[in-house]
């Protein structure tokens, strides 16, 4: 079975002013679209057509380097879009929010530990939010990794993702990653990250 390229939850333009429209196309239609096109085609030609994306990167050592680039590529995209809107930003509410206090202290506190691990990850990367053994932690991974491969340093079900990768935010900010991650905190949906808080991670 191919795998397909989820629509945005909403328009290109909707997260403006803090992304930018013409970096949501980019992002969107083209780098999130090859992921798909290059995962599909690594299956056919590894014949692991059949396995879910889920059960592909939990067992990413033992397939092709294409797998875990364009494997991850989608998973961590799909998570992406998901957990940023226009209605969202400022602060989360519900069962997340009490473990954001209780794990980190405040809200603060932990939005400063998340955003040190999106700055700090050098070159291409993610910053993760994961629940492991129902606790809360902060990491990052490189590349286009994620906290369900078997091989990353971090280990749990994502709840909330940010995409360093400088094709996120290149257009508008530069080489300003901190002025993209400060504006990203604008558009995060707390009420997806409370409602995969809840159902113990995101069933992608
Ligand atoms: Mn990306």
């Amino acid at each position: 079975m191919a795998f397909e390229l989820p629509d945005l939850p909403y328009a290109y333009n909707a997260l403006e002013p803090h992304i930018d429209e013409e970096t949501m196309k980019i992002h969107h239609d083209k780098h999130h679209a090859g992921y798909v096109s290059k995962l599909s085609k690594a299956c056919e030609d590894n014949d692991l057509t059949g396995k879910s994306l889920r059960e592909l990167i939990s067992e990413v050592d033992s397939h092709p380097a294409a797998i875990r680039k364009n494997g991850g590529g989608h998973w961590n995209h799909t998570l992406f879009w998901e957990v940023m809107s226009p209605q969202g930003g400022g602060e989360p509410s519900g069962e997340v929010a009490e473990a954001i206090n209780s794990t980190f202290g405040s809200f603060s506190d932990f939005k400063d530990q998340f955003t040190q691990a999106a700055l700090n990850r050098f070159g291409s990367g993610w910053a993760w939010l994961v629940l492991k053994n129902g606790q809360l932690k902060i990491g990052s991974t490189p590349n286009q990794d994620n906290p369900l491969m078997n091989v990353a340093e971090i280990q749990g079900e994502p709840i909330l993702g940010i995409d360093v990768w400088e094709h996120a935010y290149y257009l508008k900010y530069q080489n300003r990653r901190p002025d993209y991650v400060d504006a990203w905190w604008n558009v995060v949906n707390w009420d997806k990250v409370n409602e995969l808080y809840r159902n113990g991670g995101f069933s992608f």
